[in-house]
């Protein structure tokens, strides 16, 4: 153990499952231990590495904000927050125009339910089931997982969750006195599922005849991970508010709630705001992060790659029969296996990859969109190897 473990193991939080890694350095898809050991990157902070690791781009545009002015209040205008609204607002799908800025996805997701509440005057919130919003009291109200829930209750009134993917479900929940019914375009946490086609849609009528406002959370789908800007464009649907985070920033914590104009309006003056919000060293790193996106044309890059990827893993899927499944779009994959994955996992790290995970058997791909193909051949080779090795295992 090193005296970093040590200290944050004694004085930070204990709610983070650890890998036993200090990383101190990265670049694109790549990061580096405190040893100089170099790993591929295929968690990528829960997909926050979007366009990479400390892309040149971000760099230079934080470097140069923080000589300018870090902090600005809200209460003033501000040059870096006004352009990063312009081009968020630009990206995001047609009629949803302006935006709540936060600092994080939970608090978009706070954002999103205060906002529906106040426009439809309404109390009544729809989740679903398998569903993850964050972990503040109102994002945790709309998730799923009873091990983030029940520690915690009573949470916010007013939630209730419908079988995700299941449109007769959903019917059953809506009412008139359904304020909002909040979903991911792909279920992230839960393991990467792709609802039905015709659901997202069929979603979006069954709140437009009930009166209620359709949240998409695409805090994990969106900037053009899935292959398409907004993983809801797959099916052509405009939500009436969306959530953004994780990857927004470039790795500065930075998110929005971003909806129709009349629904942002229904706030009053102090209703909903913060401090940090909008401030203006996160803006220019998200203005950074949305031009490098329009300029790569990363939603093309991730079909193209997360193509290849996908193949990559059907192989390895092919081949094991500890293997169940690859499912996702774009550079949003996931392999699930017939095992508890926490020793693969260790293994593929030993030998220079890094992955996330869904629950105990499923492998969660979520790497830089920037990553090139030898990397991900790289990240592909690792991973054959740590599932042929824990096939054996099981074996006996
Ligand atoms: C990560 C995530 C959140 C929560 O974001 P935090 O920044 O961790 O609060 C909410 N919704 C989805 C879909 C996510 O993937």
């Amino acid at each position: 153990m090193t005296a970093t473990t040590e200290t944050e193991d004694a004085h930070g939080s204990s709610s983070f499952q650890k890998f036993p890694l200090t990383l101190v350095r990265g670049s694109g898809a790549v990061v580096w231990d405190d040893r100089g050991k170099e790993y591929v990157d295929f968690m990528a902070g829960y997909g926050v590495a979007i366009i990479g690791h400390s892309n040149p781009a971000v760099v230079n545009a934080v470097s140069k904000q923080a000589a300018d002015l870090i902090t600005c209040h809200g209460s003033f205008y501000n040059d870096a927050r006004s352009s990063f609204l312009e081009k968020l607002t630009a990206a995001t799908p047609k009629g949803l125009e302006r935006a709540v800025l936060t600092n994080s996805g939970a608090e978009s997701v706070e954002a999103a339910i205060k906002l529906a509440r106040k426009h439809t005057g309404r109390s009544k919130i729809v989740s679903m089931k398998g569903g993850f919003h964050g972990k503040t009291y109102g994002a945790l109200s709309a998730t799923w997982n009873k091990k983030y829930r029940e520690p915690f209750e009573p949470l916010v009134p007013g939630f209730e969750f419908a079988d995700y993917g299941d449109l007769s479900s959903l019917a059953k929940c809506v009412t008139q006195e359904t304020a909002a019914v909040i979903a991911e375009p792909i279920q992230g946490e839960t393991g990467i599922i792709v609802p039905p086609d015709d659901y997202l849609r069929g979603a979006k009528e069954l709140c437009d005849r009930a009166g209620a406002l359709l949240i998409l959370d695409e805090i994990q789908t969106g900037l053009g991970r899935t292959g398409k800007m907004w993983a809801s464009e797959h099916w052509g649907v405009v939500p009436d508010i969306m959530t953004v985070a994780k990857g927004i920033g470039g790795g500065v914590p930075l998110g929005a709630a971003v909806a129709r104009a009349d629904i942002v309006s229904s706030l009053q003056k102090g209703e909903h705001t913060s401090t940090f919000a909008g401030n203006p060293l996160a803006c220019a790193a998200g203005a950074a992060t949305l031009d490098f996106i329009k300029q790569v044309n990363l939603p093309g890059m991730a079909a193209a790659k997360g193509t290849a990827l996908a193949q990559g893993l059907g192989k390895i899927a092919r081949e094991h029969r500890v293997a169940r499944e690859v499912r996702g779009m774009g550079m949003m994959l996931a392999l699930e296996l017939r095992i508890d994955i926490q020793r693969l996992l260790s293994r593929a790290m030993s030998d220079g990859a890094i992955f996330g995970y869904s629950g105990r058997n499923t492998v969660r791909l979520l790497p830089p969109v920037v990553a090139t193909e030898d990397q991900t051949r790289r990240g592909l080779e690792i991973l054959a190897r740590a599932v042929d090795a824990e096939e054996k295992a099981h074996a006996g």
